[in-house]
């Protein structure tokens, strides 16, 4: 009931959360309208024989629209490349000259910022020197707030507008380089340092994420938000190619000792225990502190009084009470949801402790198995002929190491087996196993 629970969860996110109306394979990336299927049902692919989950397909296809190939330069782009001579290369990404959004809706919000300003200055002066009394400390970091965000949001469009830049894989060493209006800005790192090139969402517009590079080192490295779709494409495989060389790959650890499909095996499923109950706890303690900080410190603000006329200063009280009362109680629901969440989570865990799963198999089935002293708990079996494969596809990160789900396939759905792995022990989990069924 409980994963069911999860699973209809789940479910409800994966209907509403993507638009896409197509996917790819994730072995031989055709693509193929999305069906309207759930996102554990199984389609396989008529050009290669591939199965795998909706769920698969659908995040196959989101990666494939934003790759690029390194050798594919864009039709009419402005980004030049040149070697450096030395087997390097530079790259430069010559200012954008257009006229954009932030610069548009910076101006403007500046503009109503400049007049409300003007407005409530002159009144308050007009009050002090009759009445004698100080708002000016009030309002004048209210203000601030408004111009620092007019002036952010210009200063981006700027950017996005004058800002030149100048990208160089070469002597061991990758430089970004900024240039606005003659002052520049230079970050460097070593090749070997660099852990992935890819394009991530910087920001969204009308709901629409807005893409751009970035290089992960020790410290991130982002530019290019501002470039078409193809420009961004092919610059993220074109500098992953370039710094690819020179990078420490991970390779999952498992090492098989005879190969081939076997009629019995048993495979341990690896889960931390104690590092989820550890996670729960520190959810724990940071939303009671969240809870305390609801409490006791944030102002109750219940509107004290309803306004009676266009009053401003009345009106702005009133607005400003409800606001913070409202505020503070979605805060406070919001913290023990948190807290209640985290401490279900921390029993389960401790309910969990000295239970191992295992994927195991026979001739006829493959079982996941839940076991305690050597009692099995839980089994779950399918006839062997029905499951197909086994996959793992990224769920996320954590500690900037990728965290990945596994999923069995059985003809026509997808199991899964775990929904947060330690990527290199899911890959090696699937490696094992997938050998152990004959699969290829
Ligand atoms: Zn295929």
């Amino acid at each position: 009931m409980r994963q069911s629970i999860v699973e209809k969860i789940e479910e409800f996110g994966f209907k509403h959360g993507s638009g896409e109306s197509w996917v790819a394979c994730p072995e031989c990336d055709v693509r193929s309208p999305r069906p309207l299927r759930r996102a554990n049902d199984v389609l396989k692919c008529e050009k290669c024989g591939c199965s795998a989950s909706v769920r698969e397909w659908l995040m196959h296809g989101i990666e494939t629209e934003r790759q690029g190939k390194a050798d594919e330069v864009p039709a009419d782009t402005k980004i030049t490349k040149a070697g450096d001579g030395l087997g390097g290369a530079v790259w430069k990404i010559p200012a954008a000259g257009k006229f954009d959004f932030f610069l548009l809706f910076g101006t403007a919000w500046l503009g109503i910022t400049a007049v409300v300003s003007f407005a409530i200055l002159a009144e308050s002066f007009k009050n002090r020197l009759s009445e004698g009394d100080m708002p000016f400390l009030i309002i004048v970091p209210f203000l601030g707030v408004f111009w620092a965000i007019g002036l952010g949001v210009f200063f981006a469009g700027l950017k996005g507008m004058f800002q030149k830049v100048e990208i160089s894989v070469s002597g061991g060493e990758f430089t970004l380089k900024k240039e606005l209006f003659g002052r520049v800005n230079e970050q460097r790192c070593a090749l070997e340092s660099i852990k992935s090139v890819s394009q991530v969402v910087f920001y969204s517009k009308n709901k629409r994420p807005v893409y751009g590079i970035q290089v992960k080192a020790d410290k991130k490295f982002k530019f290019g938000s501002a470039l078409r779709d193809d420009e961004k494409a092919w610059l993220t495989a074109d500098l992953e190619e370039a710094t690819t060389a020179n990078r420490k790959r991970v390779v999952g650890s498992y090492e098989p000792e005879e190969r081939g499909r076997k009629d019995y095996f048993s495979v341990v499923i690896p889960d931390s225990i104690k590092a989820r109950a550890l996670g729960a706890l520190i959810i724990f303690a940071v939303s009671i502190l969240f809870l305390v900080l609801g409490l006791f410190v944030m102002d109750t603000g219940f509107p004290s009084t309803v306004p009676t006329a266009w009053d401003a200063e009345e009106l702005i009280n009133f607005l400003k009470d409800l606001f913070s009362s409202t505020f503070r109680t979605l805060w406070l629901c919001f913290s023990t949801l948190i807290a209640c969440v985290a401490v279900y989570l921390f029993f389960k865990a401790l309910g969990e402790r000295g239970q191992e799963k295992r994927i195991e198999g026979n001739e006829a089935e493959v079982s996941l198995r839940t076991y305690k002293r050597g009692l099995v708990l839980k089994d779950r079996s399918f006839p062997r002929s029905r499951v197909t494969d086994i996959r793992a596809t990224n769920s996320g990160s954590q500690n900037g190491r990728p965290m990945k789900r596994v999923d069995l396939i059985v003809t026509l759905e997808a199991i899964k087996i775990a929904g947060w792995m330690d990527g290199d022990e899911a890959d090696a989990l699937v490696a094992e196993v997938r050998e152990a069924l004959g699969v290829k």
